[in-house]
């Protein structure tokens, strides 16, 4: 079976081919500008040249034509037509309280996800665009839905009210839901492989580190508590989100800056984290580099950041009463060893121990703490694209 896994931004779409029998990836690509002027897609099969279409794509159901034809291009193609996709694996971002697992997308489905809009108002709209992109160009294909929430609906009602008037919760449905639940599940996974232990045996903590930062807390596989909350601006301090705040903050900024609710929410979600405290970018790559020449403020984003996850770490150990693994996934997990190393420098105590020599390694997945660790630490790259492709292809069986 050939799943083509989707990911739909406002402006974007990511694919993936995926050949199930083996899960080797047959083509991938990114179409970027959708509806703006400059629109492009780069296009990739695997073992061929690189291809580059710019033209205009005034929306995604453009867009996805134009991916279906280079995928089944003589020259640049991966398959002879579109016939050989035999599903379509859609990444949801919000599910609310409605999907607790992956689901095969019919008029229902599509009707709750529409109910699910007012909790994403900026990422299902999108995806809700890339389904109805498929269904009229691939009408008689098969599609799932694979949502960003779904692993954390295990979470006890502890961990997901807010301390807030309850009605608000009944009424607006205001309760932490978390994000990258595909991620954080499928290292989980390879952990336990990893270790040769049976994920019902493992207390996890997952640190998905990118652009976007979460924690979370996995206990027997199941998501216990997660950083991230009713939106992605809840947690760590994240390349351009605040993450945790004195709510307080957020109206005497808007008394003293003059801000509405947009100017608010731009704050928070686009000038904050890193990037507002450096000043430099939202980019670990820069601001490390500016933090080697001395810049004290790239290094104060730098601590910031790091003290903000190994605090998560320690309060999600004490929240599942001890933990066997953390584990280091993502853009900034995976690559930056002197981040990771920070992180865990404090967590000696709850006996974890990294092996500098180990931690360097890149691009595969390791176990960087030393024989004696108690607490294993593990580099796992994450596969969102992977997981959602094994999701189609469960459910469709
Ligand atoms: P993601 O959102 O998972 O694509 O991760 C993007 C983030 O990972 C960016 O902020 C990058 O700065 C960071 N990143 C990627 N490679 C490195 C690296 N070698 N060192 C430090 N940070 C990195």
């Amino acid at each position: 079976m050939n799943v083509l896994v989707i990911n739909c931004g406002s402006s974007s779409l990511k694919y993936q081919l995926v050949d199930m029998r083996d899960e080797s990836v047959l083509a991938k690509g990114l179409v970027e500008r959708i509806g703006i002027e400059g629109s492009v897609l780069k296009h990739e099969t695997t073992g061929k040249e690189k291809a580059v279409i710019e033209q205009p794509m005034e929306n995604h159901k453009v867009a996805l034509e134009l991916v279906i034809a280079a995928l089944t291009d003589e020259n640049h193609g991966a398959i002879k037509g579109m016939n050989e996709i035999n599903a379509v694996g859609h990444r949801v971002v919000h599910g609310g309280e409605k999907f607790s697992g992956s689901v095969i997308i019919d008029g229902d489905v599509i009707k709750a996800m529409e109910e699910c809009v007012e909790l994403a108002p900026l990422h299902n709209p999108p995806n809700l665009m890339g389904i109805s992109a498929c269904k009229e160009i691939m009408p008689n294909v098969p599609m799932v839905g694979v949502f960003d929430t779904a692993f954390h609906q295990t979470m006890p009602k502890s961990s997901y009210i807010y301390p807030l008037p309850y009605e608000l919760y009944e009424k607006y449905g205001i309760r932490k839901y978390g994000f990258h639940g595909t991620s954080h599940k499928y290292v989980a996974q390879r952990t336990a492989a990893l270790l040769d232990r049976p994920l019902e045996d493992l207390k996890i903590v997952t640190c998905h580190l990118g652009n976007g930062a979460s924690v979370t807390a996995i206990d027997g596989g199941k998501s216990i508590d997660t950083s991230m909350g009713f939106t992605p601006l809840e947690g760590l301090a994240m390349g351009t989100r605040c993450g945790d705040l004195d709510p307080a903050i957020v109206t005497f900024i808007m008394e003293k800056e003059n801000l509405d609710i947009e100017g608010i929410n731009n704050l928070l979600n686009k000038k904050s984290g890193v990037l507002g405290i450096s000043g430099v970018s939202s980019d670990f790559r820069d601001i490390e580099n500016a933090a080697k020449e001395g810049n004290e403020r790239a290094q104060l984003s730098l601590d910031k950041f790091d003290i903000r996850v190994r605090k998560y770490v320690a309060a999600y150990a004490a929240v599942m009463g001890g933990v066997d693994a953390i584990v280091f996934t993502a853009g900034l997990g995976e690559n930056s060893a002197t981040n990771r190393e920070e992180i865990v420098r404090g967590l000696e105590f709850m006996g974890v121990k990294i092996c500098s020599e180990r931690n360097k390694t890149r691009g595969k997945e390791v176990i960087v703490s030393t024989d004696d660790s108690k607490v294993k630490v593990l580099v796992i790259p994450t596969n969102e694209e992977l997981m959602i492709a094994r999701d189609t292809q469960e459910l469709l069986k």
